[in-house]
């Protein structure tokens, strides 16, 4: 069983990339159901907050990992350190040099019109065996639901990565997941935007020091709206971090 540190009422589990990945390989020989995957970072906490349909979809998912070094910290506040940050951007990565290995089929939803099929092709680029089996654009929006999924079951993807950026990439996973026939899948945020290199990604050293959301705010000035949350999830912490955001459902 792989430990887990319990952050504002959601579970964030201690996974390395390794640990992951064999979780992943688990789910898909299983091969049951969709298992979601959520890469918690302290916006989402802060969204959650204010958003309990959020909150209740990150405390359904079969698997939430830190992909912000800020939930690492608070992780160590609480004497439940976590042995590493598992990112969407490096785990998409590392989960098409497996699949490449393994013959798992990816399928990339989301970002903006082209990034995934460059993002696509970067990947198959590294891994001359990988099969993505198909990129769309798409949308959230409900009415173009039924045509996305059709495509992706078609397709037969056992892992599908959804970039629509958070909350709506996990609630779009969490209420289609009984009509999706992929095993995994999982809200990558800006991943193929990186991968494609549409946007530059923080040099190695920064994120090391647990300063790539510096980098971030420097590259892409108008997120610091966004980062107004960082300030607010320290309060969450210091003020709360023991106690779930909303009492458990009867
Ligand atoms: N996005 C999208 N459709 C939407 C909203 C966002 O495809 O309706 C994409 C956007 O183009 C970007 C990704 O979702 O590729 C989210 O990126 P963001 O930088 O917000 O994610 P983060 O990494 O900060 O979680």
């Amino acid at each position: 069983m792989i430990e887990q540190v319990t952050l504002l009422g959601v579970q964030v589990q201690a996974h390395t990339y390794n640990s992951w990945l064999a979780q992943i390989e688990t789910w898909i020989k299983q091969g049951d159901r969709l298992h979601h995957v959520c890469t918690v970072n302290p916006e989402f906490f802060v969204i959650a907050s204010q958003n309990e349909q959020f909150y209740r979809v990150l405390q359904q998912a079969d698997a939430c990992i830190a992909d912000g070094i800020g939930v690492v910290w608070a992780a160590r506040l609480l004497g439940k350190p976590l042995p590493t940050r598992v990112t969407g951007t490096d785990g998409l990565d590392k989960i098409a040099e497996r699949a490449a290995m393994y013959g798992w089929r990816l399928f990339l939803l989301g970002a903006a019109e082209g990034v995934a099929e460059k993002a696509a092709n970067v990947l198959r680029e590294r891994y001359p065996r990988l099969q993505i089996v198909g990129t769309y654009a798409g949308s959230p929006a409900e009415q173009e639901a039924p045509s996305i999924i059709q495509r992706i079951n078609d397709s037969q993807a056992d892992i599908l990565c959804v970039a629509f950026g958070a909350p709506t990439q996990d609630l779009w996973i969490n209420q289609y997941r009984h009509q999706l026939c992929a095993k995994v899948a999982m809200g990558v945020g800006g991943a193929y935007d990186f991968i494609a290199a549409v946007v530059p990604r923080a040099p190695k050293w920064m994120q090391r020091l647990g300063l790539e959301w510096l980098f971030r705010l420097i590259q892409q000035p108008w997120r610091w709206r966004r980062m107004l949350r960082l300030p607010v999830f320290v309060w969450l912490v210091i003020t709360r971090a023991r106690r779930p955001l909303y009492p458990p459902l009867p």
